[in-house]
């Protein structure tokens, strides 16, 4: 059974993921969904905690599927990165927010950047960072505008690997956020060595913030950890008005929440903003 989740898509039940033939038809009809024009880009606003407004989107995937209505990437991206598929649809991706962001720039919010997601296996050849490159230029963009979005397990997977096209990346001027952050296994050291300008923290650190001691006190190691590694600190999953004094008390730059902007299309999102 499907039903209407609270991100406004289709999600599936837990019997519904273990139906292997579910499974490979959705693979099947995920081959064809990029040529059929099915996905598309939403865009949760980034607010600077201070109150000082949008500095920019993260571009979150979404599939309109023709039978099963808007999907969310939980019930996608792991096929598409078990099969591959995650290649040209991350490429897609990667062009369509920037397009989307050159739109913007034009549209006079010149300092707007975007964020884009990264999966494992797009960091398992180098030919990223051309592709970057490439992206940046054919839509006139500077890389600092540009932030990818890489999970601690994302980045462990091929260590050195990862490590190299990180820096190959920060080389070229492109940010890079550690996403998920404190969920992951990675050690100190590891975070050390991360060519990093951005921590977000989780958004499970965030929900109970305001009765839980024990989140507060992570919020603020990690924000102080931060500080100390000059990375700016990003909060996702802000759901209330206390959730964000409190982050923004806690010494987090930017927000990201329910509460201060859902994921919405391109068209919501330049609505909202003006
Ligand atoms: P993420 O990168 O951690 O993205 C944040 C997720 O939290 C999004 O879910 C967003 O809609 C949701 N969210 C935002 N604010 C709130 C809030 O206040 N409360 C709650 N409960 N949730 C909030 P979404 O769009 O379903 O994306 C899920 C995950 O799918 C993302 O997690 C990201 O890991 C992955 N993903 C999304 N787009 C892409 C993509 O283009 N490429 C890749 N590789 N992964 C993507
Ligand atoms: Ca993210
Ligand atoms: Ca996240
Ligand atoms: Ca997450």
């Amino acid at each position: 059974t499907k039903d209407s989740g609270r991100n406004g898509y289709t999600f599936f039940t837990e019997s519904m993921h273990v139906s292997a033939n579910r499974q490979l038809k959705l693979l099947q009809e995920l081959r064809r969904a990029l040529q059929r024009d099915e996905m598309v880009l939403h865009y949760q606003p980034k607010f600077r905690a201070d109150g000082g407004g949008v500095i920019g989107a993260e571009a979150l995937v979404r599939w309109q599927h023709p039978g099963l209505g808007l999907l969310g990437p939980d019930t996608f991206i792991p096929i598409a990165e078990r099969s591959g598929l995650i290649l040209p649809l991350g490429d897609w991706v990667l062009d369509q927010a920037c397009a989307q962001l050159r739109q913007w720039h034009d549209a006079g919010h010149a300092t707007w950047s975007m964020a884009v997601n990264l999966s494992p296996l797009q960091f398992s050849s180098t030919t990223l960072l051309d592709t970057v490159k490439a992206t940046l230029e054919r839509h006139g963009l500077a890389p600092h505008h540009l932030t990818l979005e890489v999970t601690e397990t994302t980045a462990m997977q091929d260590v050195e690997a990862s490590l190299q096209i990180l820096h190959g990346l920060t080389a070229m001027g492109v940010k890079i956020s550690i996403d998920d952050f404190g969920t992951g296994y990675s050690s100190l050291l590891y975070l050390k060595r991360m060519p990093a300008t951005e921590l977000k923290i989780d958004r499970a650190f965030v929900r109970d913030l305001e009765d839980n001691a024990e989140d507060a006190a992570i919020v603020s190691s990690i924000v102080a950890l931060g500080r100390s590694l000059q990375l700016q600190i990003v909060a996702e999953g802000v759901e209330t008005a206390g959730q964000r004094d409190y982050l923004n008390e806690l010494g987090c730059d930017l927000l990201q929440g329910y509460h201060l902007g859902k994921p919405v299309d391109a068209e919501a999102f330049l609505r909202n903003a003006a």
